[in-house]
């Protein structure tokens, strides 16, 4: 989970390499009836009157796309956006009850109702006007010289950057702090530093010469000029002016999204007395005082060259320019618990101008994803308990034992792997901890204070309690089972360097599982979600990391050219699609994702098959077992996206279009028996023409 306040959706912040999905906003009330009134595939989702063979999403997901319309408070609505309009309003409903419990001060109830409640106090926001901004604006104004811009600047570090886990590598702040498994060492935390510092999304939105960016950049500049402005500043416009040269300046010295998953560039030790000689510019005794972090003895430096140039650019860029930056930076983190008049503002850049979306979420909905934020394992703790039963989770560990048994049979029938390399993968089946529902221990909150009347301070104060638990537990030992993500979160992860999954409890419901569903149906959705994530583990990204999570390459070079040689069929499959007449799927950037699909839905088939053994599957609303299985994982990907989201997602995200996905099925040899697929028909693939990875 992002431990900031700022709602980037992912799809704008950056990539989720190893999660599943691209994470979406958190949604709006629920469209959609899930499939828990029928126990099995959704009947009357689908379009009957398109051959399956011609084109499967359609046929799985017709008559819901039909009926469906995108709400103006999201870019896009799906079998995701609806199963998180569920958990919202479960985790809505516990936070409701705890407010009503009226809990002891200091107990993680009291603190989950005091954190909403202050959210949704308006009128108590309103009136406090700007006040609890005003002490940090002094603070800044009153830094004299370089040197106290240094401390300021380490002072306003945070562990708010992920570079595997939820990828999440965009900070406002100069720079950001990700404690995880050491690269070198994955028995202990070990500190990285990113690069930071940029408000947009993206360097791109700095540097590249198209119209969309060139239009976004003027807008931006109006933005920051008028939160200046509203924040009280004169001079507005050419502070904002200034501001954003310095943004641009940062940018330029940032890597791109494709450079930052490259983990063989991340891996630079640096001791805290290299970063004056490698990095000169910042103060950066100070900055470290600043931080905390004056004894923290080395580090992880994910960027060097954004490190080296943006050190620079403190000492050659003016100190009120600095001061300009560091003030505008706190009123945009804070601009949604200070008055209307800048969250309105803030909304309407961010909102409207960078995502496209028209109409804000509902403020109960913002509320619960703030509880979800600085408290999620409070409330995730109960979500668990109310939500997933023990039979539910014993049912999904039999799935993935199924799952990983059969992951064991590919690799060993692989004809072109080395025994070597086998054994490795083999031994990384056998360390993997599959988190499922819900993390064996829950986060410790009790040095969290929150206050039932201040919100902004609530924010802050919880900004600096994640940032001092992570802080103290650098250098000590990793607890493998330890979760990134709550349990009302619908997503699923694979945690490289802990050699881990989770599935939260959230995905773990219908339409993805049900344990009234029919084996079939839930091995076709949750079950072809498993075998992604579990391929994720073995494939050329999980092969950097070895079965106790170290970084080492453990692929010989022959088995590295025979997989190229094999994935090279997957990509232009994938280049042969077009979203639209001018913009074609990338078959090379969406690669690691499809391969995982592909995986992902054999290694399920081959599972189903195991669970019913020598039994028949039932048959269902006049569905075989193996249909049944398709048609569910096709519903996986129902979904409809504005334009410009999709657009965004094809150009920057490493998973394919949902449609894309669901067309998967045409590689696997069993979907064409069970739907008569035949030649001639668009999907249909020759059998030397379908490719198998694994
Ligand atoms: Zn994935």
């Amino acid at each position: 989970m992002r431990l900031k306040f700022t709602f980037w959706p992912a799809t704008v912040a950056g990539i989720a390499t190893f999660a599943l999905f691209v994470l979406t906003p958190l949604a709006a009330r629920a469209q959609e009836p899930t499939k828990s009134d029928t126990h099995g595939i959704a009947v009357g989702n689908m379009d009957p009157s398109v051959k399956p063979g011609d084109n499967f999403y359609q046929y799985a997901n017709g008559a819901w796309i039909k009926r469906t319309e995108i709400p103006p408070d999201r870019g896009r609505i799906g079998v995701f956006t609806t199963l998180d309009d569920l958990s919202n309003k479960r985790t809505l409903g516990l936070i409701e009850e705890a407010v009503k419990e009226n809990a002891p001060a200091g107990s993680n109830n009291r603190k989950v109702a005091d954190l909403y409640t202050s959210y949704m106090d308006e009128a108590g926001i309103e009136a406090k006007g700007l006040d609890p901004l005003r002490p940090h604006l002094e603070a800044i104004a009153a830094i004299r010289d370089k040197r106290e811009l240094a401390r300021a600047l380490g002072e306003s570090l945070r562990a708010d950057v992920d570079a595997l886990n939820n990828t999440n590598f965009h900070t406002a702040n100069l720079f950001g702090l990700w404690v995880a498994p050491g690269f070198n060492d994955s028995d202990h935390y070990a500190a990285y530093l990113l690069q930071g510092g940029l408000q947009l999304p993206d360097r791109q939105y700095y540097l590249s010469d198209s119209d969309r960016m060139r239009d976004i950049r003027a807008k931006y500049q109006a933005h920051v000029s008028a939160m200046l402005k509203l924040a009280g500043f004169s001079d507005s416009d050419a502070r904002a002016q200034r501001i954003i040269e310095l943004e641009h300046a940062i940018a330029e010295k940032h890597l791109s999204l494709t450079e930052n998953e490259d983990i063989h560039k991340a891996n630079n030790p640096w001791k805290q007395s290299d970063f004056a000689t490698k990095a000169p510019g910042l103060d950066w005794a100070e900055y470290f005082r600043g931080a905390g972090l004056s004894n923290q003895a080395s580090f992880i430096v994910w960027q060097p060259s954004a490190f080296i140039g943006e050190s620079a650019l403190v000492a050659s860029t003016p100190l009120d320019t600095w001061k300009d930056w560091l003030a505008f930076h706190m009123v945009e983190a804070h601009a949604a618990v200070l008055p209307k008049a800048l969250a309105e503002e803030r909304f309407a850049f961010v909102g409207k101008t960078l995502s496209g979306t028209p109409q804000q979420r509902p403020r109960w909905q913002r509320g619960v994803a703030l509880v979800n934020v600085l408290l999620g394992d409070a409330v995730g703790k109960v979500f668990a308990q109310r939500y997933f039963s023990p039979e539910a989770k014993a049912q999904v560990e039999g799935m993935v034992a199924n799952i990983i048994a059969s992951f064991r049979k590919r690799i060993e029938a692989l004809s072109w792997m080395d025994p070597a390399t086998k054994a490795e993968a083999q031994a990384k089946l056998t360390t993997l901890y599959v988190g499922i529902g819900y993390p064996e221990t829950w986060r410790d909150y009790s040095a969290y204070e929150v206050k039932a009347d201040d919100i902004f301070g609530n924010i802050w104060r919880g900004g600096l309690f994640a940032y001092h638990r992570d802080v103290n537990r650098l250098g000590s030992s990793v607890n493998r089972k330890e979760w990134s993500m709550h349990p009302q979160t619908v997503n699923a992860v694979n945690l490289p360097l802990q050699n881990a999954l989770s599935f939260p409890a959230a995905i773990l419901q219908p339409p993805f599982f049900d344990p009234l569903a029919p084996a079939a149906v839930n091995y076709g959705a949750i079950g072809s979600v498993i075998g992604h994530e579990i391929s994720h583990t073995f494939d050329t990204e999980g092969s950097a990391f070895d079965s106790k999570g170290r970084v080492r390459d453990w692929w010989t070079p022959a088995d590295l050219a025979h997989f190229k040689a094999a994935t090279a069929r997957l990509a232009a499959q994938y280049d042969a699609y077009k979203p639209f007449p001018d913009l074609s799927v990338n078959g090379k950037q969406t690669l690691g994702e499809n391969i995982a699909d592909n995986a992902g839905i054999s290694a399920a088939y081959d599972g189903y098959r195991a669970a019913l053994g020598a039994k028949p599957a039932p048959v269902q609303d006049g569905f075989s077992g193996d249909q049944q299985f398709f048609i569910a994982f096709g519903q996986n990907w129902g979904s409809k996206q504005r334009e410009a989201a999709l657009r965004q997602q094809v150009m920057t995200d490493p998973h394919s279009p949902a449609e894309y996905r669901s067309d998967m099925v045409r590689n696997v040899d069993a979907w064409y028996p069970a739907f008569n697929v035949q030649p001639g028909e668009k999907l249909y693939l020759a059998p030397p023409d379908r490719v198998q990875i694994w």
